[in-house]
């Protein structure tokens, strides 16, 4: 089971293919090369990558 990097929460929302929504930290996560991608969606709808916050441990498919 998937978890946010972020907040360690399992309340992820489905919103494409790899691609999910944390509902408990608002950050949207994809998935690619068996890592979790972070992002932080911005207010004028851009992304911006959080990955550097964590480590490659952290954002490791289990
Ligand atoms: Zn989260």
């Amino acid at each position: 089971m998937m978890k946010c990097p972020n907040c360690q929460s399992k309340d992820l929302g489905k919103i494409g293919i790899n691609q999910y929504y944390c509902w408990n930290c608002f950050i949207e996560l994809s998935v690619g090369n068996r890592l979790i991608h972070t992002h932080q969606v911005e207010e004028d709808g851009s992304l911006s990558s959080l990955d550097d916050l964590f480590n490659e441990q952290e954002r490791k498919l289990s």
